[in-house]
């Protein structure tokens, strides 16, 4: 029997691309341009007003670019997507269409620590509030969102200590607000999960780590499912009222689906500008067309890790969602039942002064601050990325003293353990 709808490995390498039309270039090439010749005047005035897609300023749109979003769309089972400069420039893109001034959205408290940061300083410039909320409860979701919400906004597989997020529930909640939920799937990936698949209506990636996967390119991208009705409830002008800056084009009643993605595009990226560049969607697609290889290995190498640090008589304790005594090993089999992902926290016995030795103890895991990358890394917060917080806020964060963080890569478990137990063996003082 044929099935038509290619499997995720197939779109992984094909999707969005083709040999090139004008040289037959097998690989996407790196389109190194700002601009593109309009045919005539009344081309460049079509496409200035929306009336016709295609490229005209690298700003708004690439033709590299666009095989990556075309890519990460088909994936992640989306509508449309925008390729940007980074995960952080991301978030702001995904809320820009659904907020104004004084406008409030509700996040998940177990966010990637710059995540929080974004969303509670910096977006108070722009009159954004947000309500944290702990998505272990959803009694208290349910409670913080309300008909005044715009958006929710949540990771499944959370950065950095394993917490794993019942979504399916928290977009019912959102939904019955008339607000779509936004999940940042950056630790788990397409591969392992597809958050639109549990009712996720848009998704981010920081396609800085496991996208592109070798720790070489900032990069970023949002996701649209193309499903959400955003004239229903009257809360998103900016997509279902008229655009002053379009002679008063309503994107929802022109765009249809890809009205979200449109405004990401023609408003979001021409006027706040976080462009990814052509070369860096190019190593992004590098990465992309492994992701499935790699994923498997990443959590096969994650698990043994897991269970070897278990073991260890120097560890306290280790939060890998993959382990059957986890306390979301259950969501974890529902949502990521191919792995529970490569990063992971656990507590050494000697508190901080071993996650000192411990961190300058290894040989080769790299001690720095990223995750997703081919290299095991190792972090230990408390000194480092949370060194400003009070200790009893290290300590809410997940990054209380005794905490070291890991992104297992993609070298053999063997020498990965190897290297860890040296270094746990020197942290002990033995
Ligand atoms: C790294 C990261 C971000 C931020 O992405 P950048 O590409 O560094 O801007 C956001 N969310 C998660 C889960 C991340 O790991």
């Amino acid at each position: 029997m044929t099935d038509s709808k290619p499997d995720f490995e197939t779109l992984a390498i094909h999707a969005g691309a083709q040999p090139d039309p004008a040289t037959g270039a097998r690989a996407t090439p790196i389109y190194a341009t700002t601009s593109f010749v309009f045919d005539d005047v009344d081309h460049a005035a079509s496409l200035f007003n929306l009336q016709t897609t295609g490229f005209m300023y690298s700003r708004i749109m690439n033709p590299t670019v666009a095989v990556l979003e075309e890519r990460l769309a088909a994936l992640e089972g989306g509508r449309g997507a925008t390729g940007c400069a980074s995960g952080h420039s991301a978030q702001v893109l995904a809320l820009f269409p659904l907020l104004s001034t004084g406008d409030e959205f509700v996040a998940s408290n177990k966010l990637y620590g710059g995540s929080i940061t974004q969303f509670g300083q910096t977006f108070k410039k722009f009159g954004w509030t947000v309500k944290f909320v702990d998505p272990d409860d959803m009694d208290a979701v349910r409670r913080a969102v309300d008909e005044k919400t715009k958006a929710v906004f949540t990771e499944c597989l959370a950065n950095p200590g394993g917490v794993v997020v019942d979504i399916e529930a928290m977009a019912k909640i959102a939904h019955a607000a008339n607000c779509p939920l936004i999940v940042d799937n950056t630790l788990a990936t397409p591969y392992l999960l597809r958050p639109m698949e549990w009712g996720a209506d848009i998704v981010v990636h920081s396609t800085t780590k496991f996208l592109s996967g070798t720790g070489t390119t900032i990069g970023g991208a949002v996701i649209d499912s193309g499903k959400f009705d955003w004239a229903k409830a009257g809360k998103f002008p900016d997509l279902a009222g008229p655009c002053a800056a379009y002679h008063g084009l309503t994107f929802f009643e022109t765009f249809g689906d890809l009205a979200y993605t449109m405004h990401c595009h023609a408003v979001g990226l021409r006027d706040l500008g976080p462009t990814m560049s052509p070369f860096g969607a190019w190593i992004t697609l590098l990465g992309v067309e492994t992701l499935a290889l790699r994923m498997d290995r990443h959590c096969a190498n994650a698990a043994r890790v897991a269970e070897f640090l278990t073991g260890h008589k120097a560890v306290a304790w280790v939060n890998y969602a993959g382990l059957p005594a986890n306390k979301y090993n259950r969501l974890a089999k529902k949502y990521l039942p191919k792995g529970a992902g490569a990063v992971f926290t656990f507590g050494l016995k000697g508190g901080y002064q071993a996650g000192i030795r411990m961190v300058e103890g290894v040989n080769m895991l790299s001690h720095l601050a990223n995750i997703g990358d081919s290299k095991s890394l190792i972090i230990h917060p408390a000194s480092t990325t949370h060194r400003q917080l009070t200790e009893a806020q290290q300590i809410a964060a997940g990054a209380g003293p005794d905490v070291i963080r890991l992104s297992i890569g993609l070298e053999s478990a063997k020498d990965i353990i190897a290297d860890l137990d040296q270094a746990l063996n020197r942290a002990a003082g033995n």
